[in-house]
């Protein structure tokens, strides 16, 4: 008989940091496209997998002399490689008790909502519209107008179906959201992502998580944004499986621009004369002017291909300023992350061009 124990210790060997496993009733009041019980009706269970970002993949963003390595091996690499494995393991054994395993990696999918803001009708990044729009050579100036996916029957959702990674790793009892929008984990603060199974194995689920609060308010990731994407004051609470979350309002899409640009004081890879030319305005996000609007984050892509020579090289400025924020914080006060290094993430001043 298949157990909690059994998928736990497997999803362990086979590379996941935390194991933890959620009732799935705990989503109920989700939105309907939302709701990740639509992709597997039968399911009851959800397995949450935490695979940490190993804090050295920041280290030469936080001294400014290599970034590739946190977009590469932090990011892409535990989405695209490491926990897609994991969960292809573990998936096996369940499937092999007789029962079936929905696999859900961290998604580059696109649906009826946001996977940036949970917005309806919103779904593709800056990037994709730039292509859909060049290649429909209409003068379409927004993707919104195409309608790209439908549900496959009257009462159903559309498809592809993205759920709230964050609040599922709350209802596997994995950990809590963070004042920042990150999801904290009492083993490696914000430094993780995750990855899902849903499933029909008649599980035992863990309790939500309810130790000591993971996150201290302090407020660090809203004073090191460097797009000044967080609010202080301003907040979004969601209950989830009984449990009260809340975090500061985000900006996403201002998110967006910043951390694949990182502005005029945090990219040394854009040269200081397009700041200040900033021919049209194009790069008003970055410069803190003007709303964050998907049309705006497009102007600044456009602004800046001629710099790099593919996508991938806008990537390389991956922000990740309130996950640093956060480590150091924790590391020094006192919290999730106190002692499990030897030396801080941050012994001085973090850098800035132009302070
Ligand atoms: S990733 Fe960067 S831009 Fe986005 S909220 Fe964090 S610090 Fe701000
Ligand atoms: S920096 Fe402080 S306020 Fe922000 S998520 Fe971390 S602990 Fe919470």
């Amino acid at each position: 008989m298949l157990s909690s124990e059994m998928v736990k210790k497997a999803a362990l060997a086979a590379g996941a940091d935390v194991c933890g496993i959620g009732d799935l009733a705990r989503f109920e009041g989700a939105p309907k496209e939302m709701d990740p019980r639509y992709i597997f009706p039968e399911a009851t269970r959800v397995i949450g997998l935490v695979f940490r970002i190993p804090r050295g993949v920041q280290r030469g963003i936080e001294e400014g002399t290599q970034f590739y390595q946190y977009p590469s091996m932090a990011y892409g690499g535990i989405n695209e490689i490491f926990a897609p494995s994991v969960l292809y393991h573990v998936g096996k054994l369940i499937e092999d008790h007789g029962y079936e395993a929905a696999l859900y990696r961290n998604t580059g999918a696109r649906g009826v909502v946001s996977d940036m803001d949970g917005t309806p009708g919103n779904t593709l990044s800056p990037e994709e519209q730039i292509e859909v729009n060049e290649r429909s050579k209409t003068k379409t100036a927004h993707h919104r107008t195409v309608q790209f996916t439908r549900p496959v029957r009257p009462d159903g959702v559309a498809p592809d179906l993205q759920f709230h990674f964050r609040l599922a790793g709350v209802a596997c009892g994995l950990g809590e959201i963070g004042w920042s929008k990150m999801f904290l984990t009492p083993q490696f603060g914000p430094l993780q992502r995750l990855a899902f199974i849903f499933t029909d194995a008649p599980l035992e689920p863990d309790p939500m998580y309810d130790g000591p609060a993971l996150c201290r308010r302090c407020m660090a990731c809203v004073r090191e944004c460097p797009g000044q994407c967080l609010s202080a004051t301003e907040s979004i609470k969601v209950r989830v499986g009984g449990k009260d979350c809340e975090w500061g309002k985000l900006d996403e899409w201002k998110c967006y621009a910043f951390y694949t640009h990182a502005g005029r004081k945090f990219n040394p890879f854009v040269p200081k004369e397009v700041f200040d030319a900033n021919e049209n305005g194009d790069l008003n996000v970055l410069e803190g002017k003007g709303p964050a609007t998907e049309a705006e984050i497009v102007k600044v892509y456009k602004a800046l291909a001629k710099y790099f020579p593919s996508w991938v090289g806008y990537n390389m400025a991956k922000c990740g300023g309130c996950i640093r924020a956060c480590v150091s914080m924790l590391e020094k006060k006192g919290g999730c992350m106190e002692q499990r290094f030897r030396r801080p993430l941050r012994q001085g001043k973090p850098w800035s061009l132009e302070r």
